[in-house]
């Protein structure tokens, strides 16, 4: 059911979405990866679900919302069948219990008390969430995210804890206008997320390096993203 969107948001959606496509196998391309190695997540923050919808029915696999309860009042008209769901906002621990079950991975963990309330609900659901860690890689004091001189501790310590599986890391770094520094954020992403990935405790969990949004994703992927994070250049500028 497409409900009341228009063919003009509809054939909007289809241009955006083929030319995102061709800049992420762009970018793959040039930095001689498989495109295919590049998870295109929609941030669907202020989308209609019925939108949504429809850019599932035209093969968008992988979707993410930033509020609980936006997903929550979404949730009952998505067609989660065809789409993985998942969380990449702030998230405040007594907002996590109504999540479990309902998202594939939570992106935004960056405290040992969030982590330890997504392991207890988790376990209590008997279920296993998958989680990246937020990494706080411009050192900015308003943001989100875990210090980068504490992350692989804090990695260890996450990984040790019931119900959780550390899949990898995902970062917002600072607006900024220079490609060489914002690259110079996104390898250092990429080089912890290679030490990570390489330790004993891993198991082979790790596969997602959340980096990228829409004004920067293909420097993210030349940088080694593994999933893009993508709102406005797929639905259109938010109000
Ligand atoms: C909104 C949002 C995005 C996408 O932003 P655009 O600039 O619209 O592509 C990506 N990541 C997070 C965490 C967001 O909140």
């Amino acid at each position: 059911m497409e409900g009341n969107i228009t063919p003009q948001a509809m054939a909007a959606f289809d241009e955006n979405y083929k030319r995102v496509r061709e800049e992420i196998a762009q970018a793959a391309q040039k930095a001689g990866r498989d495109p295919n190695e590049v998870t295109l997540l929609a941030a669907t923050k202020t989308v209609p679900v019925e939108l949504v919808n429809y850019a599932i029915s035209q093969g968008l696999a992988c979707l993410g919302e930033n509020r609980v309860q936006e997903l929550l009042e979404k949730y009952g008209a998505l067609n989660k069948a065809g789409c993985d769901l998942q969380f990449i906002g702030r998230l405040q621990t007594n907002k996590v219990k109504p999540l479990i079950g309902k998202v594939s991975c939570i992106q935004s963990v960056d405290s040992q008390r969030l982590a330890g309330e997504i392991s207890r609900q988790s376990t209590a659901a008997g279920l296993t969430t998958g989680v990246l860690v937020q990494v706080n890689i411009g050192r900015e004091p308003q943001k989100g995210g875990v210090d980068p001189d504490a992350l692989l501790e804090f990695v260890e310590e996450v990984r040790t804890l019931p119900g959780i599986r550390v899949e990898g890391l995902m970062a917002v770094p600072p607006v900024c206008d220079n490609k060489s520094v914002l690259s110079r954020y996104f390898l250092d992403m990429h080089k912890y997320y290679v030490d990570i990935a390489a330790k004993k405790s891993d198991n082979g969990n790790m596969h997602s390096l959340s980096m990228g949004m829409s004004s920067d994703f293909p420097l993210a992927i030349q940088c080694g993203a593994t999933m893009v994070r993508v709102g406005s250049s797929l639905f259109g500028a938010r109000q």
